[in-house]
């Protein structure tokens, strides 16, 4: 031992809840450095968590074996943020910090493909008074605060981001402005590399492993101040971060369903308190948590109401499609396919405009079903019934299995079996029929897999290559066509009924997104429809009345009474295995743990069941379920805590646990 030698608290890249205790022989070895160290016979990367001086232990320690030298020091404020991520979603520290890592070394190859678009430069435009007073209101304060920018599709919201990022560079700061992955098109990202040449770098998950890195790095090194990406680009260490933009911030793609469950909306008011800076979150439809904190004067609430090109939001129709089939005098027309939407596509068609029509499942059919025994299609490894695609495949949408479908039902030879349901394919292959001269495009994940492919078809849309488009919700965000007229939206039903109580909330998005497509020219206001069985629904009222506050306040009611978000706190704890029995005697552990736990704090929380999962198995696993609530993190998170230290005594060695916070997805 030498007499420089000192202890390291290290946290590795493994799952592990501590952080570990190595013997530093490298002199000046600095908090946030990224280490090598020895984990039983691995070599582990690793983050130096703090220093002490050494005392003769009792064990030999192990000793850090080397700096990385691609890996740079992380600083106190995104160390910080890591530790409450950690925290806060039960997911260990040491495997956090290593998601802030490109995948490659620095310096590389120069990338063939252009990243960043190069464009010429635009100007800011005179602001409208809406977006004068925001920008005017939300630049007052430069430490930590939330706002909520609550503007109409069209109002103007990106122009003012651009203005408070000029604001931010003024002050040498950085910005990252985080959008859905979906939403990062080129449309998009023209405008900020046209505004801010040379500053925009850019971080998602369709660049190549090359492209992120020299992305990452050009952040990192603050040589571009703006950083522009899909959630996971809060996990580039940018340092002075002066603003941060939430665009579209009631989407749920910002929460990561696996690893490690985070939220990127509220991870980065939490990075934005850590800088002391302030933070955006803009959307047409909030959500209902950011909402709630806006009216209880948590957030700053910002609204834009007017359309900067137009007074005039596009005519809205509901078609009542229980009615229409009663009705109907065009008895060519397919079930699915109101007389009016029929005409205003029909009238679009004459008048060299655009329709887009959406539906947020695709395929033929939803399901293949026989009248005769009811035997229905499923796939054998997921409770899940097989959708037709082209005709003769069927294919689970969970877990792509696929098997061939045949003209008599496998169970009782009936050829009465025949597909129900609806799905885009269908659409497209009905709207080919009626009208067999347009030129029809379909986007939807059967189609478009590809980013590349998304912008051709955007390309195509906005050099009029296309006159009806056709498309899950895929095409429902932030796009913008000038000569789009008709929009319908197939079937609002679709999402009414799904046992999540988001469902409701949804909906209202999905059908106010959908609308604030049409109308995008000055000339044309625009036509939506929107095609449903149920059109009392509250989502559609309201969303027809373009009653933001009106939905928010009947839907809240709701919320409160049942103690749900944003009134209570949820946790889910999902636990599944491939042995049902095991999955049994856990859950049966589980049930008496609970008893004990709420005799001890019969207060803070509700435990809703354990119990099935909706899909009981998925991929050939059996899953259960257990959804916690209570007034209070603390309560919840004491809980999982606790749960999560007795895990190995309540659960089978065969069985996997996870706890999920604040959760969006529970089937
Ligand atoms: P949002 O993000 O709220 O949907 P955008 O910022 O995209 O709205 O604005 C809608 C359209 O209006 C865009 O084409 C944008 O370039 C344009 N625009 C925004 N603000 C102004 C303004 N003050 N003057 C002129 N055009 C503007
Ligand atoms: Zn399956
Ligand atoms: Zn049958």
């Amino acid at each position: 031992m030498q007499k420089q030698d000192y202890i390291v608290s290290v946290s590795v890249n493994a799952p592990i809840d501590n952080s570990l205790s190595y013997v530093c022989d490298i002199e000046n070895l600095p908090v946030g450095s990224a280490v090598e160290v020895p984990l039983g016979k691995r070599k582990v990367n690793g983050i130096v968590l703090g220093k002490e001086a050494f005392k003769e232990a009792e064990y030999e320690l192990k000793k850090v074996q080397c700096i990385s030298e691609t890996r740079p020091q992380l600083n106190q404020k995104f160390i910080s943020w890591c530790q409450w991520l950690s925290k806060y979603y039960f997911y260990p520290l040491g495997v956090v910090l290593d998601l802030a890592y490109p995948p490659l070394k620095k310096h590389g190859r120069k990338t063939k493909h252009v990243v960043v678009p190069e464009i010429t430069q635009s100007h800011a435009p005179s602001y409208t008074d809406e977006q004068k007073k925001v920008i005017d209101d939300i630049s007052k304060i430069n430490s930590f605060n939330v706002h909520l920018l609550h503007g109409v599709t069209g109002s103007g919201k990106t122009e003012v981001y651009l203005k408070l990022i000029e604001n931010c560079l003024n002050q040498d700061k950085t910005a990252i402005v985080l959008v859905p992955e979906i939403s990062l098109t080129p449309q998009l990202l023209n405008r900020f590399a046209a505004r801010y040449p040379d500053d925009v770098a850019i971080i998602h998950s369709q660049l190549t492993a090359r492209e992120k890195t020299n992305q990452w790095w050009s952040a990192y090194d603050k040589k571009k101040r703006i950083l522009i990406g899909a959630r996971s680009a809060l996990f580039c260490p940018v340092k002075d971060i002066g603003l941060i933009i939430i665009d579209e911030e009631h989407e749920s793609s910002y929460k990561q369903d696996e690893k490690l469950k985070y939220n990127g909306r509220d991870a980065a008011i939490m990075l934005a308190k850590i800088h002391d800076c302030p933070i955006v979150l803009g959307s047409a439809t909030p959500s209902l948590e950011t909402y709630k904190n806006a009216v209880s004067g948590k957030f700053q609430y910002h609204e834009m109401s007017q359309r900067v090109h137009q007074q005039n939001m596009p005519e809205m129709k509901v078609i009542d499609l229980k009615k229409e089939r009663e009705n109907r005098g065009n008895v060519d027309l397919p079930f699915w396919l109101s007389e009016s939407l029929h005409s205003a596509i029909d009238m679009s068609l004459k008048n060299s405009k655009q329709t887009a029509l959406f539906l947020n499942r695709r395929g033929l059919a939803q399901s293949v079903v026989c009248p005769d025994c009811s035997f229905v299609y499923m796939c054998p490894n997921c409770e899940i019934s097989l959708t037709l695609h082209n005709k003769s495949d069927l294919v689970c949408h969970y877990c792509e299995y696929t098997e061939q479908y045949t003209d008599n039902c496998p169970s009782c030879d009936s050829l009465e079996i025949k597909p129900l349901g609806l799905g885009t394919e269908k659409i497209e292959k009905d709207i080919s029929e009626l009208f067999p001269d347009a030129r029809v495009e379909r986007v939807d994940r059967d189609k478009v897999i590809n980013r590349h492919q998304l912008e051709d078809i955007i390309n195509r849309m906005e050099s009029n290559e296309i006159d009806i488009l056709i498309g899950t919700q895929m095409i429902a965000k932030g796009l913008d066509f000038k000569n789009l007229q008709t929009v319908g939206l197939v079937l609002a039903d679709v999402g009414f009924n799904l046992p999540n109580f988001r469902s409701s909330e949804r909906s209202f998005q999905l059908i106010t997104q959908v609308s604030g497509r049409a109308g995008r020219n000055a000339d044309d206001p625009g036509k939506v429809i929107i095609q449903a069985y149920n059109t009392e629904h509250p989502s559609i009222v309201h969303a027809l009345k373009n009653d933001f506050k009106g939905f928010c306040e009947s839907e809240l009611n709701v919320r409160e009474k049942l103690n749900y978000p944003p009134y209570g706190k949820l946790a889910v704890v999902k636990f599944s295995s491939n042995h049902p029995n095991k999955l049994q005697s856990s859950q049966t552990k589980l049930q008496h743990f609970n008893q004990k736990y709420i005799e001890k704090h019969p207060e803070n929380l509700r435990i809703l069941g354990p119990g099935q999962a909706p899909f009981y198995r998925l991929k050939n696993r059996f899953r259960h379920q257990m959804i916690v609530t209570s007034r209070q993190y603390s309560h919840l998170q004491h809980y999982c805590q606790y749960l999560l230290a007795n895990k190995k005594n309540i659960f089978d060695s065969q069985v996997k646990v996870l706890v999920d916070i604040d959760p969006l997805n529970m089937m």
